[in-house]
């Protein structure tokens, strides 16, 4: 008889016992003696195993041989209430069928508790670790939530190119997209390298972010945002920075730094507080095991409104801080993560949003202050990440807007179109950009950004 698969998180819920299930997964450990052998088979759908009992008697030797750590397969049994602690439900094995096995001598999970940094090296089967799996279904459902909170404030999901021919934003350096051959470029007279001659008739990179495209979204829809992969050549090996990262950039016509400020705020509260709800086994499965913390770090989140201040404010907090910190504090300088986290953990004791920087840290599409030396941005601090969103009201005056540019030199030829959007029917706006896996890093309590996003991709590393 054919029996259709149950996931194990619905059997694991169960209260009724005595049918016929069918579960497929992966074994996690075998344990057991002569006469019966415990399995703990994980599928994906939780962090819990379920336990098969195995009356060894009933089974073919060979098959049984083949159930080690790591095989796959697949058990029709009976569901019963468990004997044991800490589970329900239990399946007492009727019918087994091996689809893979993996050989004990070769398969590299053997053990339960491998180090983060092994398990970064064999990033193509952590997933089937616990706190992996862990990891990534909050990830998910985390996506979901933010599509879920701007689809209810009715918000549109706007796609903004990956290949761009705009190099502007400064955000970092870009990766270039060609189909020259770099070995015989095309030349032009002065010996630089022809892009009139590429794919796209012009020099073309990967996206930094999708603020600029955005923006014309949002002259249009009235709130939109972006939610998709931008990459940066950042050469910086740090625990917050990958090549290539999600970056969520909601938009929004009308909007001051103030509705800015809420907008971020209310956000991440939400988010939250979703994922705290629907991840519960996996966050305290990470709590447990990671970070005794992160469950009261989260509800001070929730807890608590963001502190609003200016930079000029917080830099005289810090000045005054008599703390000695590596990289140095004065008015004008781009403030570090040490510097972030001090104001969020040690000064405010909580979350913080710094406002009004320097023109000269801060992108030249911020609505630039009266005062003639700030604009208004705005950076969003957490807890143990420091820096978790970057926004601003935009300029959106045309003289000003392009006086900028020309006070940095930028080139007009990748963004004339941006700069028309304030000869055309122009409107005060604002938006920001969250980086995902900072939101993930928070949420996880995990202290690298390189175990948060299944296939990271960092200097000298894009092996899978
Ligand atoms: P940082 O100072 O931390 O490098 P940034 O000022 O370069 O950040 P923005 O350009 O404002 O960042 O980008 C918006 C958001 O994207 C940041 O607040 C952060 O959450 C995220 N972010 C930026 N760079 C990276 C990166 N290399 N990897 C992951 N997330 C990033
Ligand atoms: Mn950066």
């Amino acid at each position: 008889m054919e029996i259709k698969r149950t996931r194990i998180v619905e059997l694991l819920n169960k209260t009724e016992f005595g049918e016929t299930v069918c579960v497929k997964g992966w074994v996690r450990t075998r344990r057991g003696n002569k006469q019966v052998a415990f399995i703990a088979l994980n599928d994906g759908s939780t962090i819990h195993s379920i336990q098969i009992v195995i009356d060894l008697v009933r089974f073919d030797e060979e098959l049984l041989k083949g159930i080690t750590t790591g095989a796959c397969i697949a058990v029709n049994g009976l569901l019963v209430e468990s004997q044991g602690q800490g589970q329900t439900a239990e399946i007492q094995a009727q019918d087994i069928e091996i689809y893979g096995k993996a050989d004990p001598a070769t398969y590299p999970l053997q053990k339960k508790g491998h180090s983060l940094e092994f398990l970064r090296e064999i990033a193509y089967l952590r997933p089937r670790t616990n706190t992996f799996g862990a990891i990534f279904r909050i990830r998910h459902h985390l996506a979901f939530a933010i599509h879920d909170y701007f689809n209810k404030q009715g918000f549109y999901y706007f796609h903004t190119p990956i290949i761009t021919a705009s190099d502007a934003e400064g955000a970092g350096s870009m990766f270039q997209v060609t189909m020259l051959d770099m070995n015989k470029a095309p030349l032009t007279e002065d010996q630089k390298i022809d892009y009139s001659q590429d794919f796209f008739g012009r020099h073309t990179n990967l996206t930094v972010s999708g603020q600029l495209e955005g923006e014309l979204g949002a002259m249009a829809l009235g709130g939109i945002y972006t939610f998709g992969p931008t990459f940066r050549a950042e050469n910086s090996n740090t625990p917050r920075h990958l090549a290539e990262f999600w970056m969520i950039e909601p938009e929004v016509a009308f909007n001051d730094i103030n509705d800015n400020m809420n907008l971020a705020e209310d956000f991440l509260k939400y988010v939250i507080s979703y994922a705290m709800e629907h991840c519960k086994d996996d966050i305290e499965f990470l709590n447990k095991m990671y970070d005794n913390e992160l469950l009261d770090r989260l509800n001070f989140v929730l807890d608590n409104r963001f502190v609003r201040l200016t930079y000029t404010e917080g830099v005289e907090i810090l000045e005054k801080s008599g703390k000695k910190f590596d990289f140095p504090v004065y008015w004008g300088a781009d403030l570090q993560s040490e510097h972030e986290r001090y104001l969020v953990e040690e000064h405010f004791k909580c979350p913080v949003i710094l406002t009004d920087y320097p023109k000269e840290i801060k992108s030249f599409y911020m609505k630039q202050n009266d005062d003639g030396k700030t604009v208004r941005g705005m950076d969003v601090l957490f807890p143990k990440i420091g820096e978790i969103i970057g926004g601003s009201e935009r300029e959106a005056d045309y003289e000003k807007l392009l006086n900028r540019i020309k006070e940095l030199n930028m080139s007009m030829d990748s963004l004339w179109w941006y700069i028309d959007t304030r000869k055309f029917g122009t409107a005060p706006h604002a938006g920001f950009g969250l980086g995902f896996e900072r939101l993930v890093l928070f949420i996880t309590g995990m202290g690298n950004i390189r175990d948060v996003i299944p296939f990271p991709r960092t200097p000298k590393n894009a092996e899978f």
